[in-house]
């Protein structure tokens, strides 16, 4: 039967596939006692055998797409089932209990994990304790019969379930056969809509119960664009999804030709257009785009992606790749942001009641424990400054005296480096994202220090409407176009221009169609957005006149009390 569901339409693309549920199965089971023990001892090398050849296919796949290092995780895995200490006391204990290889495979390895999560003061043995933990679960799936998803070895066309997605899940999707993905929470502006964008898959997130209504394989219709689902569709629902793609890749194909083009408005108000990355890689979609700029580098994905900090040269080459292939132009690195929903595997955060109000970001940077970790950054920075045009900007300042002891630790790196007769590029602007509305209340103090701002509205909507960004029940509170949200951007662009400083924003409202005519009208410097936006702003923008622009800014923000107010009146002027 059909079923259809409405969820945050998140990143753009019709996709008609199947379903691929990326959900944890149940692993659940009764302890039986046994008589044919030789039977179970076989059920186990069954079940050992099948997860070292499944292991090996993932391994495999993970060399081509992560690369050696980040694949070697695996191998971890795979010395575990080969231990044949492991496997012996497995049998001796279907033997001497005589009961079924799942219960002796769950009583060896919890003793196994237990001995190992004993030993705080050894970070290895704890990541071994991690490894069984991983290996049991695969074992016990096949001992079972349960399906363990494996989106490493998915080879046809798929749409993924899933009730919210990591980022590094979404950065191993291969975009050659998941077509879309659709999930339980989530909003816009969570990391994996971020993702989903730059990786152009479309995306429906916050559906709710998505995992709950779809079943493996079954036929799913996904719009990015309305952020519709539909289970099961009808002949007819599946020709209407295929006519939306095909009207939506031409109008891909429209913005394309813009590639190369000005950013003008029709009056020839030119405006910075640039695109926010995740890694090294992205680059590529940032010149296809006729990118002007990289306005926002989150750094953490490096950091991400890795199994343990990545040193100084690590972070010197991504740096210096990204500077080259931008061959000159702008590029904004932010130091790394991590904590809220980014977390590291090998980076004990505590668990916080609110993460993203917690211990993260530029706080950990100005911690004991995070004094390493920035001055490594700041150096690599330092380093690769000299192959282009590098703008270092800080995440989440909420005091001066923050913004104050970060530049002090990056003028000591740079004293150290130069005085190491390490060459270091004149003239580095270092700016702060304005996300944290006591920051942006009092921006004019900040502009008189800092050399930029960029307007991060991801966070700044959350924290002025204390509304979660990643909480699908409270999104209709999520409003970039609500008055107070406008005048606090405008207070914000204001400051910096008594300066003499530059304002930019690298939010996901900079490439929001109905917030762009606002922005452009309060005289926003700079727009960093997903790549993908790019086109179809710079399309937007010179079909508008920055005069009427200003006036539409000037009377939403003097006249407007409500969201709907505004995008009313945006109507009207961009008509
Ligand atoms: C923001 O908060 O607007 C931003 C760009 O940072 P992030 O989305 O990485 O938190
Ligand atoms: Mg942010």
């Amino acid at each position: 039967m059909t079923t259809m569901l409405k969820g945050i339409a998140a990143s753009s693309g019709v996709a008609v596939a199947k379903a691929y549920l990326l959900v944890q199965p149940d692993l659940s089971f009764e302890t039986k006692t046994i008589t044919d023990t030789a039977n179970e001892e076989a059920r186990l090398d069954a079940a050992l055998a099948t997860s070292q050849s499944e292991l090996q296919l993932i391994k495999d796949k993970a060399v081509t797409t992560l690369g050696e290092e980040a694949a070697s995780v695996f191998d971890a895995h795979m010395m575990v089932l080969a231990d044949p200490d492991m496997t012996a006391q497995i049998k001796a204990a279907i033997n001497d209990k005589k009961v079924n290889a799942e219960a002796a495979l769950k009583e060896v390895t919890d003793m196994f994990i237990g001995i190992f999560e004993g030993m705080t003061d050894n970070a290895y043995m704890q990541e071994r304790a991690a490894d069984i933990k991983d290996v049991t679960k695969r074992v016990l799936a096949h001992l079972l019969g349960v399906k363990l998803p494996s989106p490493a070895l998915i080879d046809e066309e798929v749409i993924i379930v899933a009730e919210d997605l990591t980022p590094s899940d979404t950065a191993q999707l291969d975009k050659k056969y998941v077509k879309a993905f659709v999930t339980n929470i989530g909003g816009r502006t969570s990391h994996s809509a971020i993702m989903a964008r730059t990786l152009e898959i479309p995306a429906v997130l916050g559906t709710n119960n998505i995992t709950e209504l779809a079943s493996e394989g079954q036929l799913l219709a996904v719009s990015g664009l309305t952020g519709e689902v539909i289970l099961d569709p009808t002949e007819e629902q599946q020709s209407e999804f295929h006519k939306a793609g095909e009207a939506y890749a031409a109008q891909k194909a429209e913005w394309a030709a813009l590639k190369d083009a000005e950013t003008v408005t029709a009056d020839g108000r030119h405006f910075e257009l640039a695109a926010n990355i995740g890694t090294p890689k992205d680059v590529e979609g940032v010149n296809d785009n006729g990118a002007e700029a990289v306005g926002l580098y989150r750094t953490e994905f490096l950091y991400m992606d890795a199994q343990d900090f990545p040193t100084e040269d690590d972070q010197y080459e991504a740096y210096k790749a990204v500077l080259e292939g931008m061959n000159g132009k702008p590029v904004v690195v932010r130091t790394m942001d991590i904590g809220g929903d980014k977390t590291l595997p090998y980076f004990d955060l505590p668990k916080e009641m609110n993460p993203f109000l917690g211990w993260r970001a530029l706080r950990i940077s100005l911690s004991t424990a995070g004094d390493g970790m920035f001055r490594t950054q700041l150096r690599a920075l330092l380093r690769a400054s000299v192959h282009g045009k590098l703008r270092i900007m800080f995440p989440m300042v909420a005091l001066l005296t923050e913004f104050r002891a970060a530049k002090k630790i990056y003028e000591e790196e740079k004293a150290k480096l130069i005085a190491e007769g390490v060459p270091v590029a004149d003239g580095i602007e270092v700016g702060i994202m304005i996300e944290i509305p006591a920051a942006a209340m009092l921006a004019d103090q900040f502009a008189k220090e800092v050399d930029f701002f960029s307007i991060g509205t991801n966070d700044l909507i959350q924290y002025t409407m204390a509304a979660d960004r990643m909480n699908e029940q409270v999104s209709y509170l999520y409003q970039p176009y609500n008055p107070s949200i406008l005048r606090l951007i405008n207070n914000v662009i204001k400051a910096a221009h008594a300066e003499g400083k530059w304002a930019g924003m690298c939010g996901e409202m900079a490439g929001d169609q109905t917030a762009v005519p606002l922005l452009m009208g309060m005289g926003l410097d700079e727009f960093s957005m997903s790549a993908t936006s790019v086109l179809q702003t710079r399309s937007l923008m010179k079909r508008l006149d920055s005069k009427k622009m200003e006036e539409l800014a000037n009377k939403a923000l003097s006249e407007c009390a409500t969201m709907e107010e505004v995008v009313t009146l945006v109507e009207e002027y961009t008509k």
